[in-house]
């Protein structure tokens, strides 16, 4: 097998260079939150996801292509038999400079410590809530508590980088944003707010009657906290202020009022093996099926990634009036 030296980097046709890689390493999750998953979820079948070892050779191939940071995402990262593993070897991936996660907490309080040994360097909780009702209600299956328990354990575990992401949505729980900022003041940690996208059609939620816009946060913070903008990046589509006083930034990820898409650095690899070059576009390019027909071929999959960057749209089409253009779920797309 010959291997290109140098391997490509990966530069879109407008300029951006790729070095973040989003990857879902399952669709299935123990929550089943409304804005991102139907109750009633039909699961991929084994045979069509990715194995971990395919997983793992199609990252150690991005980090040779330039990617410096992955974020291991979901469904529910952990709930994934061998997850573990997996970020352990990813750890030891020599040119990434970050391994991070996104996961909901379900599994922190008996993981943290060996996700810290792994090398994960920061971790993303979603909380969208300090209620356990409303946290019933937007979860459906989840318990408050036990995501509470987690974010502790993480804590204690020594991670320096710990995030809340939050969710708003309007009349379910966007009167506890100052509640929020205050838990993660106390917490020492960072917190992001989410405008919800229009990923896969979720049932009974009506999409546009609950968008919040990050300026209505912002807004209903401003009577309780001074919020100080600052230039912090950590390489994601928030922009960060800073809680006056203490060492807690907010972020706010704005999809809808604030398009960040020029300065897009990133993809995603879906747990089908999909590379998808924007969140909200269809474009994507099939990497399993060139994994599977030509094993240990490393010319061909770098240049089928090479070819996928060709069509990475200049920026993603969301209306959150229409219905959804992207009938895949945010579980499926590794939010
Ligand atoms: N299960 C993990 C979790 O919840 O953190 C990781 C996967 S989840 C898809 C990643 C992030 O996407 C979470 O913060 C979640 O709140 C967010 N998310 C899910 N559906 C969304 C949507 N329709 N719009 C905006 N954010 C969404
Ligand atoms: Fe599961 Fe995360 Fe989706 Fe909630 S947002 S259903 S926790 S994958």
């Amino acid at each position: 097998m010959t291997q290109p030296t140098p391997f490509p980097q990966l530069i879109d046709r407008f300029g951006r260079t790729v070095d973040y890689l989003r990857i879902s390493i399952t669709d299935r999750c123990d929550f089943r939150c409304v804005y991102c998953m139907a109750e009633d979820m039909t699961f991929l079948p084994r045979a069509q996801i990715l194995s971990l070892e395919e997983i793992y050779t199609l990252a150690a191939t991005f980090v040779g292509m330039g990617v410096k940071k992955i974020r291991i995402t979901g469904g529910e990262p952990l709930v994934r038999k061998g997850a573990l593993d997996l970020l352990k070897q990813l750890g030891q991936l020599e040119g990434l400079e970050e391994l991070v996660l996104t996961t909901n907490g379900s599994q922190l309080s008996t993981m943290a410590a060996d996700l810290k040994a792994a090398g994960i360097k920061r971790i993303n909780i979603s909380l969208d809530t300090l209620n356990p009702l409303k946290f019933k209600a937007i979860t459906r299956t989840g318990q408050l508590q036990t995501v509470l328990d987690g974010i502790q354990a993480a804590r204690a575990a020594g991670f320096a980088g710990l995030k809340i992401n939050a969710v708003i949505l309007k009349n379910r729980n966007h009167l506890e944003v100052c509640h929020l900022v205050r838990y993660a003041v106390e917490q020492g940690i960072d917190i992001s707010f989410i405008e919800e996208m229009p990923l896969g059609v979720v049932g009974q939620h009506d999409r546009s009657e609950a968008y919040y816009a990050s300026d209505l946060i912002k807004r209903d913070l401003a009577g309780q906290f001074s919020l100080e903008a600052v230039a912090d990046k950590t390489g994601g589509p928030s922009k960060y202020f800073k809680v006056q006083g203490t060492n807690t930034r907010v972020g706010f990820i704005s999809p809808h009022s604030d398009n960040f898409c020029s300065t897009c650095n990133r993809v995603r690899l879906t747990v089908e093996g999909r590379l998808l070059l924007c969140l909200g576009n269809e474009h994507s390019v099939d990497l399993k099926s060139v994994l599977r027909a030509h094993p240990n071929d490393k010319v061909m999959l770098t240049q089928a990634i090479v070819d996928a960057l060709a069509i990475k749209p200049e920026k993603h089409e969301f209306n959150i009036h229409e219905q959804p253009v992207i009938l895949r779920y945010m579980n499926m797309t590794g939010g």
